[in-house]
């Protein structure tokens, strides 16, 4: 049974995790509207209305309109300063409604040109993140252990396919390899991005967890940059992978077995046999049926971002309609995410609040998901320190249940 007699606040008092959300989708907008006058880039509007009427919207047509916006905050993310003002807003509005771990991704190269290398950036961002948790975990209350730390990751995205354009970075890239099929340059850039990934992590102590494909599916397949991912792999970068949009379940297969994927970024055509394009497969109810059992029996984590996916597949009509129900009865793991906090105009305790009103989520199964998160989070410290960390939330989740309802769900 639903559980509409969930309060606002207990959403926003409950410790929470946010596995995905992508840093140049989650821009504040008066600061994008301050650095593109700081940077002159040209924005369609400079006030708030005006860009939620025209970029930021609550509904869009397609993808491409909904990937309008991230022109605008790449282009004015191209400093230090810009990069760690961003990171350190988004920690800050995450912590604002109770978010205690983030794990915050976005695309490095988007952000790299001859004055601002990998790790340059990646720094940056860094120093943002470790801002704002220095700043709440230095109040009382998480100093004496009466709440628990903000903690966060980075994940480093790269990209299926680019253009000239995306960035000055790619631009060079592919004017250098003119010659070279593109597929192998985008294979090329995904494989130094790993590389720098380890380096930020080894020699410079950013707490980058996790590598990641993202991008647009259609046409660009994953297995290009199954290099990346084994480079990934070996130095124990944890990895999660857009998948499962455009391909079907077929693709989410290719994620976890030739880039060893740990979660899965949407899935959400998952358990959908009409959705195979293989034409090998010749029983897709029973493909389907054992994917999902496999998937389900290894842990291996949806992160589930609903107002987004409605965003991005119109023609899915509404929330209840989404494939998480299904899931959800499958056993599958599951965590909610926002995907893009300005871009889907959302925020976490407005998605866990669409999946208890649309999705029958009752008080427990809240609990159970967002515990789930912080299981299945790519915790930057060792494995110890981290199931302390998760103690620590369920006590704290709990006492929070106590105070609202008098009593704790069952785990
Ligand atoms: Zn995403």
């Amino acid at each position: 049974m639903a559980d509409r007699t969930i309060p606002e606040d207990f959403l926003r008092a409950v410790p929470k995790t946010d596995l995905h959300v992508h840093l140049d989708g989650s821009v504040r907008i008066p600061t994008l509207i301050d650095l593109a006058r700081e940077y002159r880039v040209e924005l369609p509007s400079y006030t708030e209305a005006g860009l939620r009427e025209t970029v930021f919207k609550d509904r869009y047509r397609n993808l491409s309109e909904y990937l309008q916006g991230f022109t605008y905050t790449t282009a004015v993310m191209q400093s230090e300063a810009a990069l760690e003002r961003v990171a350190y807003e988004l920690a800050v509005d995450n912590l604002e409604e109770g978010v205690r771990y983030l794990e915050v991704r976005f695309a490095p190269q988007l952000h790299m040109h001859k004055h601002l290398n990998a790790i340059m950036v990646l720094k940056a961002v860094d120093r943002g993140l470790k801002r704002a948790r220095a700043d709440f975990n230095g109040r009382d209350a998480v100093a004496q252990g009466k709440e628990p730390p903000f903690e966060y990751g980075i994940i480093c995205c790269a990209l299926r396919m680019f253009r000239a354009g995306f960035s000055e970075y790619y631009t060079l890239l592919l004017q250098a390899h003119r010659y070279s099929p593109p597929k192998e340059v985008f294979s090329m850039a995904s494989l130094e991005l790993a590389r720098a990934a380890v380096i930020a992590r080894d020699e410079h102590g950013l707490a980058v967890v996790g590598f990641d494909l993202a991008g647009e599916e259609a046409g660009y397949p994953a297995d290009d940059h199954a290099p990346a991912f084994h480079y990934a792999h070996k130095n124990f970068l944890k990895k999660t992978v857009h998948a499962g949009e455009a391909y079907g379940p077929e693709s989410i297969f290719q994620a976890i077995t030739d880039l060893h994927a740990d979660r899965i970024g949407h899935g959400s055509y998952l358990l959908e046999p009409d959705a195979i394009s293989d034409p090998s497969i010749e029983d897709r109810e029973q493909y389907v049926q054992q994917l999902g059992q496999y998937i389900a029996d290894r842990r291996i984590t949806l992160e589930v971002c609903l107002s987004s996916n409605m965003q991005t597949n119109p023609q899915l009509g509404d929330v209840s309609q989404h494939s998480f129900r299904r899931q959800r009865q499958a056993r599958l793991s599951t965590t909610i995410c926002t995907d893009n906090r300005t871009v889907s105009n959302t925020t976490v305790s407005k998605e866990l609040r669409l999946a208890v009103e649309n999705l029958g989520l009752s008080r427990g199964d809240l609990k159970s998901i967002i515990i789930y998160g912080f299981k299945r989070s790519f915790f930057p410290g060792t494995y110890q320190r981290k199931r302390a960390y998760v103690r620590q939330i369920i006590d704290y989740y709990r006492t929070v249940e106590q105070s609202f309802f008098g009593a704790a769900s069952e785990d």
